[in-house]
């Protein structure tokens, strides 16, 4: 039985790649209404409840995460005999914005220029030290673009601050990138090592839109996966990681990582030989990684907010459709559609046409 730690859609993403595999799943979140709730059985609680942790942790062999914004201490001393994958180090570095920005340095990775930011001053310091434009982010609990305020004159950091002093920050350069890649890589019980092909990423609003791959860009794919295999080293990690990257001149600045199955790969279920979610299962389980080839040419559409019509899309050949099973909500992640072709020409002319119906105001950036 594998235990996984939030029953959203990676979850819920999880336990359908790993059901043919003839492996069993329960759940930890709020309640059965959650997409992985809907699928398998869960105990319900909150995500850093000790007692559910451990039972989680006696009734399964291993235990993962579907993300990585719950708290070390939860994790740590559990009963039972689960393995924990992905290593609680790596779990650590990645949901403290600092910690991973220090990794990245410690191993030689390129990021953007960095502070940490803990009062009106220190930021004043850091505007100083680093220059405008930049951002300052939450250094905790940051996703899609949640706690990011952008500054671009002196006149803003009165607003900056009003918004996020509250919490510990870290301020950066705002970098004017050529392009958003990602790559995610696994690495098996056995130390085995292997890598997606490199993710293109358009992002609005912080939030991933879309996702074309192979971005088949031989020097960035070399330069993506030398950094990723120095974080799978450097943590023995266990699963899948990921890491988001902006292009600059031909070269990688990292912007973060994510010690878990990501939305820039959820292509890898019909357009790679194996998915992430698979391989990720795979690895945890202890069983041989699959192929990570990409099956032809894709495309990923976040459906945000509220699922377009279903019916006419499903016309489109090559489209598959994921829906959630959560709730409309502004800005929420409710289902993808991946497009898969056999050439990138065919991917991006039919995937150009589906993104103007489902997303015009992406659409409309990137024409
Ligand atoms: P994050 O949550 O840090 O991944 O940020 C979400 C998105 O905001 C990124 O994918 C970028 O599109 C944008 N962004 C964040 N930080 C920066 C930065 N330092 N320079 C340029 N764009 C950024």
């Amino acid at each position: 039985m594998i235990g996984i730690v939030g029953a959203g859609q990676l979850g819920r993403m999880m336990a359908l790649a790993g059901y043919p595999l003839g492996l069993d799943f329960l759940f930890l979140d709020k309640d059965a209404s959650t997409p992985g709730g809907q699928l398998a059985p869960l105990l319900a609680g909150e995500l850093t409840d000790r007692k559910l942790l451990g039972q989680l942790s006696e009734r399964c062999e291993v235990v993962t995460f579907e993300c990585e914004n719950i708290p070390v201490e939860a994790r740590e001393g559990l009963p039972g005999k689960a393995r924990i994958s992905p290593p609680t180090r790596a779990l650590a570095a990645a949901q403290d914005r600092l910690s991973e920005k220090r990794t990245f340095e410690l191993l030689g990775i390129p990021t953007t220029r960095y502070a940490a930011v803990d009062s009106r001053e220190s930021l004043e310091a850091a505007v100083r030290a680093i220059g405008l434009p930049g951002v300052l982010k939450t250094r905790r609990m940051g996703y899609d673009g949640k706690g990011q305020f952008v500054l671009r004159s002196p006149s803003d950091l009165d607003a900056a601050w009003d918004a996020l002093g509250k919490s510990p920050l870290l301020y950066e350069n705002l970098v004017p990138f050529d392009a958003e890649v990602s790559i995610i890589a696994v690495r098996g019980a056995d130390g085995d090592v292997a890598f997606y092909p490199l993710n293109l990423n358009v992002h609005r609003e912080g939030i991933l839109r879309l996702t074309r791959a192979p971005y088949g860009n031989a020097a960035l794919t070399r330069q993506a996966q030398r950094a990723a295999k120095k974080l799978l080293d450097h943590f023995k990690y266990v699963g899948v990681l990921t890491i988001e990257f902006f292009v600059k001149r031909g070269k990688l600045v990292a912007n973060e990582m994510a010690p878990r199955v990501h939305n820039s790969g959820h292509w890898t279920i019909e357009g790679a030989v194996t998915s992430q979610f698979e391989n990720h299962v795979r690895a945890i389980a202890g069983l041989p990684l699959g192929s990570t080839a990409a099956r032809g040419h894709s495309a990923m559409i976040n459906l945000i907010g509220a699922l377009p019509a279903r019916d006419p899309l499903l016309v489109e050949a090559g489209l598959h459709w994921h829906d959630y099973g959560k709730s409309a909500r502004p800005g929420r992640k409710l289902g993808h559609v991946t497009i898969c072709e056999s050439t990138a020409r065919k991917r991006d002319l039919r995937g150009f046409k589906v993104l103007a119906r489902i997303d015009r105001a992406t659409w409309l950036a990137l024409r």
